[in-house]
């Protein structure tokens, strides 16, 4: 997405357990997304050990060729935060006592009927011509400082730490600094809506089409240097079409979305089941309540995964009755009513024992609708008649039953297995409720 206007970051992520691969760096792609509906762009997410020369070269490089800084992590109060001493040392000055933001750590701890560790001292440091920015959920104050001109903010390591002090205190900052500014940025801002260039996203969530499929479909969409910019996700099975609309306010990159998210309905059709946070099951659920209908699972190789799913959305009660995890072919038989000859001559993993499977569910549990699952999840068990990755699905419904049969491949791990399982299951009971 290129919108030259707009303001841009470096977004810095600092702990050895993230360069290391232990934790994930959920904030920096938080940042990223918040900013993004700010206006300002990252343009660099860099991630650095808990060591004070890596940290402060890559504070220095960032003011140098970002203009805004944002640091998570490192304002601990132990010997391996450095974040504090490596700002000072980039903006070229060192750490003097801040005795206000002292009293709030110890104020904090107060209100939990403990006493300050002498360690907490240390995150009451703030560089000479900078601000410490005051931590509502935790102990760790956030750092403000100017290196080179270039703002700099540091915020907590702890995510929903770092939420709030960015909500609260950073995006304050960058409006206010950007209203003094008469910078480029702002120059595109002519729309009066909220005066700022925006970058704003949506995700409309599809199943059922293949990948190659949907970019066939919205190949013209999909061209690169195009405003709103249109590419896809693949997550078993799950295709998300994720639009990023550029504009000059919020209103106008709303409009652009809307109405990309119209056609691209028009073109996928069926296969679009929501956008952003919602779920296949979700999907379903609502279905369900529209049509007055209820459901049941009976599930071998997912285990209760699609009980899980289902019961993921609220209100799910109001239709989803429960389930029966049936592993075991005994437990085939005598929950669910599945024949033993049916075993015998088709095998646990089988349309026939699919089809069984779901009608006793449904009988059972006096449900309009179940569904059932019985497959190889692997990675052992798959022969050449019965891979790895051979699934049934069963769908009973008032009218009667019908299986769908998919084969995975004997390679996909026991968890896609699964996972695409459920989801498969999920989206033959949304088809079915049109
Ligand atoms: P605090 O003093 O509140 O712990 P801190 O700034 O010292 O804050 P860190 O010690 O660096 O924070 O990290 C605390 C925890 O926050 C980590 O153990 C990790 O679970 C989480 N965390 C840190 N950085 C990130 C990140 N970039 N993404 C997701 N989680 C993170």
């Amino acid at each position: 997405m290129e919108c030259e206007l707009m303001q841009r970051a470096w977004i810095i992520s600092i702990g050895t357990e993230l360069t290391l691969g232990q934790s994930l760096d959920t904030n920096g792609a938080w940042l990223a997304r918040e900013l993004a509906a700010l206006g300002v762009r990252a343009e660099r997410h860099v991630t650095v050990p808990d060591e004070l020369q890596p940290i402060t070269a890559v504070a220095l490089a960032a003011a140098a060729s970002g203009e805004i800084v944002l640091i998570t992590g490192g304002l601990g109060p132990t010997d391996d935060d450095l974040t504090r001493q490596a700002l000072a040392d980039a903006a070229d000055t060192h750490l003097e006592l801040d005795s206000a933001a002292l009293e709030q750590i110890r104020a904090y701890f107060a209100s939990r009927g403990r006493e300050m560790p002498e360690r907490n001292h240390s995150q009451a440091m703030s560089p000479v011509g900078g601000r410490l920015l005051a931590n509502r959920c935790g102990t760790a104050p956030g750092v403000f400082v100017e290196i080179c001109g270039t703002p700099c903010f540091a915020m907590p390591g702890v995510p929903f730490e770092m939420k709030a002090m960015f909500a609260e205190q950073v995006v304050p900052a960058i409006r206010a600094a950007r209203q003094q500014k008469p910078a480029a940025a702002v120059a595109v801002a002519e729309d009066a809506d909220s005066g700022e260039a925006v970058l704003l996203s949506r995700i409309v969530r599809t199943y059922g089409l293949p990948e190659a499929e949907i970019g066939e479909r919205l190949r013209d969409l999909m061209v690169r240097g195009r405003n709103p910019e249109v590419g896809t996700t693949a997550d078993m099975g799950e295709i998300g079409v994720r639009i990023n609309a550029a504009a000059a306010s919020g209103a106008s990159a709303t409009d652009m979305l809307d109405a990309e998210e119209r056609e691209i309905r028009n073109r996928l059709g069926k296969a679009v089941y929501g956008i952003d946070s919602d779920t296949l099951a979700g999907a379903v659920g609502q279905r369900l309540i529209e049509r007055g209908r209820t459901l049941c699972v009976a599930e071998s190789c997912t285990g209760g995964l699609l009980g899980m799913l289902l019961t993921e959305t609220p209100g799910s009660s109001q239709y989803f009755l429960g389930g029966e995890i049936a592993y075991s072919n005994e437990v085939k038989q005598r929950r669910l009513a599945v024949k033993s000859g049916t075993v015998a001559v088709h095998g646990a993993v089988s349309q026939a024992v699919a089809s069984e499977m779901a009608a006793g569910a449904r009988a059972a549990f006096g449900a309009t609708y179940a569904l059932s699952i019985t497959g190889i999840a692997g990675p052992g068990g798959g022969t050449p008649q019965k891979p790895v990755g051979l699934v049934y699905i069963g769908l009973a419904t008032p009218e009667g039953v019908r299986v769908r049969e998919i084969r995975m491949g004997d390679q996909s791990p026991r968890g896609v297995i699964r996972q695409w399982a459920a989801r498969t299951a999920l989206n033959l009971l949304r088809m079915e409720l049109g």
